[in-house]
């Protein structure tokens, strides 16, 4: 029996689909104005194992994740500047190069750390007409109003509004700075925009679209609740995201989408992941402490072993990243490459081409990711596994099927000549060599490439 710690009712409960083995999960995606940072990384390796775990349990999982392509502002709440036309001015670049660009960072991360594609992607800036269409059945049901420069959600029209966080919306404090100038003719503290209209301090924001309520841009909690509904219907299964999001963000998704719905509950299961630190500090950009998948490639790490290092942890709890914890998840994750190498011979000399999934250690195994997707209690079968007293190919068999949860690409690692991590110094020497190739400096790439061998041990091959 899977059980999930569901944020709304804040308990362990058994999960119960909506209907039969099928799974709508809906995962907010990222804000792509900057680079994709390893914060970022475990998040969405925890939404990884939780769709893999659903899948080796028998469900069919649909799976959606939108990516916030629409500027939005920079706090949770409505107020600061804009955090897309604040990186294109940082790059150089118009806010719609710069979505682009980090949305393939972002994709190009989640590749590299062996995390599955959603079956959806959906971009808000495609989907502004749905987003429309659910405010105007807002109005229609007496949730929204506006003044003259925004429409709002009406908190106090819908009474469960604090049910996601555990408080009444009264006390509820809203994070307005002191500093932000707040609409005068909004009626609640905690009401939140709908669509912002493209006038005072918005009037040449760059992303705009036509509404009924003139030319603006949709708020940013609107487009998960739009997107969400026309993916997964109207009520579905599971909802992730990030626990800073449980008080702003996923309030105002339900209260939205209950509102134009009129269906209870909008989701079945609210799981929220706890946050990465480096060093036991948070991550910022002003401590540099934001590091990106590519910084531990550059000093030779594979993104396998960052992936390993996530399972270490239960997502609900705060991990912490340091480069010891990091060479440990490294250690343990060779380990156990060179565990299914012997074991892969063994197997080969014994002949023996039919094992056995052990039984035992995949009922551990099971009972591991059923209580809330133990991934530390999961490893720790897998260590249980390798000194067990079972015949070589069982071994590698059971170890392979469990890694259809962990991802860990066992079965790469086993078949594939072992995917070597390039040193920075020896990209900075491709690089030149590239570029004396493109020069037909040939003498010189024949020499980089001598070079790249006696240093680095590495082959380099040109595509013709
Ligand atoms: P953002 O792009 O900032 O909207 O973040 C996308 C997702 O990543 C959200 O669900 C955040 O909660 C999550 N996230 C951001 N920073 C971290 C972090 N340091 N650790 C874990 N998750 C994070
Ligand atoms: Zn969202």
């Amino acid at each position: 029996m899977l059980k999930i710690y569901n944020t709304l009712g804040k308990q362990v409960q058994v999960f119960q689909p909506i209907d039969g083995k099928k799974v709508g999960m809906y995962a907010c995606g990222p804000t792509v104005y900057d680079y994709a940072h390893i914060g970022h990384g475990r998040k969405y390796v925890n939404d990884d194992i939780i769709k893999r775990s659903l899948k080796y349990l028998g469900y069919k999982v649909d799976h959606v994740m939108n990516i916030t392509d629409v500027g939005h502002l920079v706090s949770d709440g409505d107020e600061g500047e804009d955090k897309l036309e604040k990186g294109a001015t940082k790059a150089g670049k118009t806010v719609w190069e710069v979505a682009e660009y980090f949305t393939q960072d972002f994709v190009e991360m989640l590749n590299k750390l062996h995390i599955e594609l959603p079956t959806h992607m959906p971009k808000a800036t495609d989907h502004v007409k749905e987003q429309v269409e659910m405010v105007k059945d807002l109005f229609e049901n007496g949730y929204a109003y506006d003044t003259t420069e925004a429409v709002y959600f009406d908190v106090s029209k819908f009474p469960t509004y604090g049910d996601l966080f555990g408080q009444r919306v009264e006390d509820k404090e809203v994070g307005v700075r002191s500093e932000v100038r707040v609409d005068a003719n909004k009626r609640n503290p905690a009401d939140f925009v709908l669509w912002f209209k493209r006038i005072g301090k918005y009037k040449d924001h760059i992303m705009h679209w036509e509404s009924p309520w003139g030319d603006g841009f949709p708020g940013w909690h609107i487009e998960c609740s739009a997107m969400s509904i026309k993916y997964l219907g109207e009520q579905f299964d599971i909802h992730t995201g990030g626990e800073d999001h449980i008080s702003i963000h996923h309030s105002n998704e339900i209260a939205q989408s209950e509102g134009a719905t009129g269906k209870h509950p909008f989701v079945k299961y609210w799981v929220h992941h706890a946050f990465l630190k480096v060093n036991d500090q948070k991550m910022s950009k002003s401590l540099g402490n934001g590091y990106r998948l590519k910084d531990l490639e550059e000093s030779g790490y594979l993104p396998v072993h960052l992936r390993y290092f996530y399972l270490t942890a239960h997502y609900k709890k705060t991990q912490n990243f340091t480069f010891e914890a990091l060479d440990a998840a490294r250690n343990a994750y060779e380990k156990l490459v060179k565990f299914i190498q012997t074991w892969s011979t063994e197997a080969q000399d014994q002949k023996s081409n039919d094992f056995k999934i052990n039984k035992e250690l995949k009922e551990k195994f099971i009972a591991a990711i059923e209580d809330d997707f133990n991934t530390p209690n999961a490893l720790a079968v897998v260590f249980e596994l390798t000194k067990a007293d079972m015949q070589s190919d069982d071994k590698l068999g059971t170890l392979l099927d469990f890694d259809r949860v962990l991802g860990l690409g066992l079965e790469d690692a086993l078949n594939q000549p072992r995917e070597k991590a390039i040193p920075l110094e020896a990209q900075i020497l491709i690089e030149e060599r590239n570029i004396a190739r493109l020069n037909k400096d040939f003498k010189k790439a024949d020499l980089l490439r001598d070079q790249l061998k006696n240093d680095f041990d590495l082959d380099v091959t040109d595509k013709r």
